[in-house]
């Protein structure tokens, strides 16, 4: 298993490419052959001359790719597996919790689908996780975007016109994306607040400079994987209390809660959003996933009748498609670069790894992720 093809993404707002020339170089220096769709990288300002300077094979279509393959790369799911031959290794961001129906159809068809969102959360896995890559770039963009639409500027300003006040920055969920915000607010020279459900988040907070809204829910805690628990009704209703305040006072809410493989939670009401400040901003970055407040759209921005516009961040990293692209490709290329096994020249597919048995949901026919056995 040495060849790889690196499709051309076909999500219409989709912005970025799964392998950048550099790293086509080094994997096919280590021993891997590689196809390129035509087109892969332009959009980003990757010509296809770069890809053949790098060593690649530049083909016109995905059928041609596909027929060269044992291993596709993309940033995507695919919209259809047609082509694909059995024993195939597809590596993507799969969008899996909500596919279950083509989970069964990439089994049936004998394709191996790697799932790069289910990629462990461990230190020998960190380099390969697309999720905190693209999280701390959507975490930074969220903020340049919050502060392109505010009618204010982040920091405080003593002029002989007049003292402007500092910004207002409120950060819910302080995962890779709410620290990322928060150092590019505070950068800007914004007042920074911030709330994660998840206690040992407190001392990362301060150490960035921002201060740490103390809400008391009861018992909370993380996963084994350091993801959130999912909160009981009851203490959903007491965050929401205790953060409208701060959301009445902020000029700009930033929400990332998310929890893994659920719906997120609902942690700005109608109620609250018409407490804020006119001119006010909130980006939901959880959106996609069910969204943290309410009356988000992934696709437009909601301007209230106070004039809080909610914009719905879905994806935000799309926006800086060069790094996101960057960053992207690095991850797949510690995949490629971690499997391989240089005696035999081959990607090395382990099921019982303990990388691999995380992030691969189908093979040999079968879905064989633990997850999603009771498909
Ligand atoms: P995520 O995208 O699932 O969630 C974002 C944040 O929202 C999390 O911090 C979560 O605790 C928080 N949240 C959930 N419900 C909330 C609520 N009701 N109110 C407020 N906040 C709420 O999480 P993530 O950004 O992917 O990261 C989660 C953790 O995993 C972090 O500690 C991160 O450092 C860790 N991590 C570890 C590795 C690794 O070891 N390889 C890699 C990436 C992330």
């Amino acid at each position: 298993m040495n060849k790889i093809f690196l499709c051309k993404e076909t999500a219409k707002d989709e912005t970025r490419t799964a392998l950048v020339p550099a790293d086509v170089k080094k994997l096919i220096g280590m021993g891997y052959e590689i196809a390129v769709q035509s087109g892969a990288g332009q959009i980003i300002g990757h010509l296809d001359d770069e890809y053949s300077a790098a060593g690649a094979k530049i083909v016109a279509s995905l059928e041609e790719g596909y027929r060269l393959a044992d291993i596709i790369v993309r940033v995507n799911k695919p919209d259809s597996i047609g082509g694909i031959r059995e024993n195939t290794l597809h590596i993507s961001s799969f969008d899996v919790f909500n596919q279950k129906e083509a989970i069964r159809e990439y089994a049936d068809a004998g394709i191996k689908m790697l799932s790069l969102e289910m990629m462990p959360r461990t230190t020998l896995a960190q380099k390969m996780d697309i999720q905190s890559s693209q999280a701390s770039l959507a975490g930074y963009y969220a903020v340049i975007l919050a502060a392109s639409k505010l009618p204010k500027i982040f920091p405080m300003m003593m002029t002989p016109s007049g003292t402007i006040s500092p910004a207002r920055v409120f950060v819910i969920g302080v995962g890779v994306a709410g620290l990322q915000a928060i150092a590019t607010a505070k950068r800007l020279g914004a007042r920074v607040e911030a709330f994660d459900t998840r206690p040992v988040v407190e001392e990362q907070v301060k150490s960035l400079g921002a201060k740490f809204v103390k809400i008391d829910l009861g018992e909370m805690g993380e996963t084994e994987q350091g993801y959130a628990k999912e909160l009981t009704p009851e203490q959903i209703a007491l965050q929401r209390k205790a953060q409208a305040k701060v959301c009445a006072h902020s000029d700009i809410v930033i929400t990332t809660a998310k929890v893994f493989g659920r719906k997120a939670p609902v942690l700005l009401t109608r109620e609250m959003t018409a407490q804020m400040k006119p001119g006010s901003i909130i980006i939901d970055m959880a959106v996609k996933t069910g969204g943290n407040v309410e009356g988000s759209d992934p696709e437009k921005d909601v301007v209230l009748d106070n004039g809080v516009r909610i914009i719905g961040g879905d994806s935000l990293e799309r926006f800086i498609p060069k790094d996101a692209s960057g960053m992207f490709s690095g991850n797949i290329f510690a995949l490629l670069e971690h499997f391989w096994d240089g005696e035999n020249k081959t990607f090395k597919l382990d099921a019982d790894d303990e990388i691999l048995s995380g992030c691969l949901i189908t093979s040999d026919k079968k879905i064989i992720h633990k997850q999603f056995l009771n498909l």
